[in-house]
């Protein structure tokens, strides 16, 4: 069975809830497509109303970050719970920008993992090589590592829903994309990762999109690769370039 392209965007920490909900009017009738699953994942303040302005539309609203615990004293976060009561589906995880700066690790980035699927939320999974890795060719040891550690205790079943995103951190933010076929081959190289420790059907079914400076122009020769099926989108994700990804 086909793989069901799945575009996001991650809005990171802009917008206000006033902006979001002019934002999602934006862009609601240039995402119209059927075809792919598009989801805009957007700062926790910016939930409920970009959820509001989405009603009735093919536009999912998706989170940037959750925390690994239920409920408590943990100031400042997020809860699961929390995010399927506003309707939320899909959860970024362990984005390089919360690896950086916010000190997650692989084991906490599991840890959320866990927990998303406890809770029916679908991760979206990030992973992705520093430019110094790649340099020193050790970019397919370093993604299996991550993703290895990532998948730690996530069944078969879980597994096949999820969504990985390899986004080389080279790539996020500078206007630099990967090739498509240097994405293509880590791409591929974390499908046959997912064969590995699960099994082929798991493999055919986990969705893999690239992320890092996808754009209007280049998203077409992206997602035309057989293991690229779809794409976390940033700065692109706040224009309406991103109806032209979602339609590329
Ligand atoms: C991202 O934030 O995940 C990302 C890929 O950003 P950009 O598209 O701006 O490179």
């Amino acid at each position: 069975m086909a793989r069901k392209k799945i575009i996001a965007g991650n809005w990171k920490m802009n917008m206000t809830p006033s902006e979001a909900v002019a934002l999602v009017n934006t862009l609601k009738p240039l995402v119209v497509n059927d075809d792919v699953d598009v989801v805009f994942c957007v700062p926790a303040i910016d939930i409920i109303p970009a959820m509001e302005a989405a009603k009735g539309t093919n536009i999912n609203i998706g989170a940037e970050n959750m925390y690994f615990e239920e409920k408590g004293a943990f100031t400042g976060e997020i809860s699961p719970a929390m995010l399927v009561d506003a309707g939320v589906k899909y959860v970024i995880i362990g984005h390089s920008e919360r690896r950086e700066y916010f000190a997650e690790t692989d084991e906490t980035v599991n840890k959320k993992i866990l927990k998303a699927f406890e809770h029916g939320l679908t991760p979206i999974i990030c992973c992705g090589e520093s430019l110094k890795q790649r340099e020193q060719g050790i970019t397919i040891d370093w993604i299996r590592q991550q993703i290895k550690i990532a998948f730690l205790n996530v069944t078969a079943e879980q597994a096949a829903t999820a969504v990985i995103a390899y986004e080389p951190i080279w790539a996020i933010g500078t206007g630099k994309t990967a090739t498509s076929d240097q994405a293509q081959e880590v791409c591929k190289g974390i499908r046959d990762l997912i064969a590995e420790m699960y099994d082929a059907a798991t493999a055919e079914a986990v969705r893999i999109q690239y992320g890092g400076s996808m754009n209007a122009g280049n998203a077409a020769e992206l997602l035309a690769k057989p293991d690229i099926d779809g794409g976390l989108i940033g700065g692109a994700s706040l224009k309406p370039d991103f109806g032209q990804i979602v339609n590329a």
